[in-house]
């Protein structure tokens, strides 16, 4: 048996499947048989199009006919004569790679249409680079696992499951997912929890220790992974399954009902989700709202910026799935385990500690101005609020108010409806906003406590590094009362004090985060009725009474054994 941390609860029972991570590496070689080189482009393009064929095949039963044609343009584009002659000729010309000739005429071709100021011919910029990475893979002879076409039943084992391959997930078809790093609060687990997937994280060497085909037994509650085991243990580990199962749909009883405590205070319980499709999850799991949409997920799994249009369109799909409940969506938070290639940004010492969320935004005008302008315009769709992440000084946000109120009069001028009191709220997620809470709670429209990251500033722990992952705990005093501070300052202004971090959902939590007054808790939508079902349980009286007791512990084991 192997042990890893619980990252998605659930039992999975499945074949394996690895995902193994690929570097491209084109180098710059001089080649003496340009011939030679021109046959190989030959036979990777006839590759390609079987390829492309095949997938598109797929996908008109699996996606759609519209998704699946736009695939299929994918050859016609590769197969223009124009294309296939430059780089026919810069093979001969320049002597090199026809790696390194896909890469330059393919990229080239994408910086042209990506200059253009129209939003569709800005699309083909995308196809290209798409065409070019897929036909550079064939030449290296480089083969991805398509993680959208695994077969049903499939374990994946990756040694980290990055968010943008998360994003091709078809959850239908993924029983368990292992990995080698990351913890509780790292994106792949919290994404693997939004699609409900149990999850095993953090189990040393995994993907050497299974090959393809293994059979696995996991447990994403307690953090046990079986390889290959015998028919007794995949018996226990069924009828697990099924104990499971019975215990989610005996929550199903609460659905409907309101979110307030045995006596009668309430609040409001809203879902955190990644992609707009999710909102529909966030409606059927009987979530009050959005508490946070992570709008970098948009910005993934493709090879360039969405424009304008593309985020307005998600933005009000989520507005109008939402039908004029709150919608909290989060302006662009790269950077730390959440990377974007195509943005280009310099390697950082410590990623985060550096340039990123509100930090880049502010620098990178020209994408943080399309995404305000879209989130502006979609808020005529319904309650869209803006959240600000990784704030540490009112400067931020100051800025990031001036930046809409510019764009507001811009939109006036152009006759364009929008929310004109459109919610501007601040993520608090450092240790810098928990200090200045106080100052913030006078400029924010709301508060939203980010715990993933406040634990880990608070505590200078980083999110994923397991040898100090004993010091990442939100049952830290510091962090606690970070929390509560936070808490009573936003309290004390009268803004709105929600919470959209992991700790949310924790069912030891809820009842001291009720005691501090917490006024709205965002979760996954797997996790409403559960937390729901919590808070039903708590009586405010009880709670203070524990609050009390809580905070004047010394250790974080004392705030365990009171808590649990
Ligand atoms: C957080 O930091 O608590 C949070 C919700 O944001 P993310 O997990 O995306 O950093
Ligand atoms: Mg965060």
């Amino acid at each position: 048996m192997y042990k890893g941390i619980a990252g998605s609860e659930g039992i999975g029972i499945g074949n394996v499947v690895v995902i193994e991570e690929h570097e491209i590496n084109i180098k710059r070689e001089t080649v003496d048989e340009p011939d030679a080189e021109i046959a190989r482009l030959q036979s990777a393009i006839e590759k390609f199009v079987t390829l492309t064929n095949e997938m598109a095949d797929k996908m008109d039963v699996t996606v759609g006919k519209k998704d699946a044609d736009i695939l299929r343009g994918h050859i016609q584009m590769l197969q223009d004569p124009m294309i296939e002659e430059q780089i026919s000729s810069l093979i001969v010309a320049e002597k090199i790679t026809a790696e390194m000739a896909v890469e330059q005429v393919l990229e080239q071709t994408a910086e042209m249409f990506s200059q253009i100021p129209d939003e569709l011919l800005q699309q083909r910029a995308t196809d290209f680079r798409d065409i070019k990475t897929r036909m550079i893979k064939l030449l290296l002879g480089i083969e991805d696992v398509d993680i959208s076409q695994v077969p049903a039943g499939t374990v994946l084992a990756a040694r980290d499951l990055t968010p943008s391959m998360t994003a091709g997930i078809n959850p239908d078809n993924i029983a368990g997912i292992l990995t080698e790093v990351g913890g509780r609060t790292s994106h792949s687990a919290i994404l693997a929890r939004a699609m409900e997937i149990p999850a095993v994280l953090s189990i040393d060497g995994i993907c050497s220790i299974v090959k393809n085909g293994d059979k696995v037994v996991l447990d994403g509650s307690s953090g046990e992974v079986i390889v290959n085991p015998d028919d007794t243990t995949i018996k226990a580990f069924e009828q697990k399954l099924d104990a499971f199962q019975k215990e989610k749909a005996l929550l199903a009883k609460y659905a409907g009902k309101p979110s307030a405590t045995k006596d009668g205070t309430k609040v409001e319980l809203v879902c955190n989700i990644g992609k707009p499709e999710d909102a529909q999850k966030a409606v059927e799991c009987d979530g009050e709202g959005i508490g946070l949409f992570r709008t970098e997920f948009l910005f993934m799994d493709r090879d360039s910026i969405p424009t304008e249009e593309e985020q307005f369109e998600a933005y009000k799909t989520v507005a109008e799935t939402m039908k004029g409940k709150p919608v909290i969506i989060r302006t662009l938070d790269i950077g730390g385990d959440k990377a974007i290639p195509y943005l280009g940004l310099e390697k950082e010492e410590n990623p985060f500690l550096g340039f990123r969320a509100v930090r880049f935004c502010l620098q990178r005008k020209d994408i943080y101005e399309t995404q305000l302008r879209a989130l502006i315009r979609a808020s005529a769709f319904g309650k869209i609020k803006i959240m600000v992440p990784l704030v540490t000084c009112v400067d931020e946000l100051r800025r990031v108010k001036a930046m809409a109120a510019d764009i507001m009069k811009k939109l006036d001028a152009e006759g364009v409806c929008y929310n004109k009191n459109i919610e501007i709220g601040v993520m608090m997620e450092t240790s810098a906003a928990c200090m200045i809470a106080d100052i913030l709670a006078k400029e924010a429209a709301f508060f939203s406590i980010g715990t993933n990251d406040l634990t880990g500033y608070t505590m200078a722990v980083d999110r994923g590094n397991a040898k100090v992952a004993y010091l990442y705990s939100t049952y830290q005093p510091a962090v606690l009362r970070a929390i509560k501070r936070i808490i009573e300052c936003g309290k004390k202004e009268g803004i709105m004090v929600g919470m959209c971090g992991e700790a949310a959902a924790d069912s030891k939590l809820i009842p001291l985060l009720l005691a501090f007054g917490l006024d709205e808790f965002s979760v996954s939508a797997a996790s409403v009725l559960k937390t729901r079902k919590t808070i039903s349980d708590c009586d405010m009286e009880e709670c203070r009474a524990l609050a009390e007791k809580v905070m004047q512990c010394a250790t974080e084991e004392e705030v365990l054994e009171i808590l649990k």
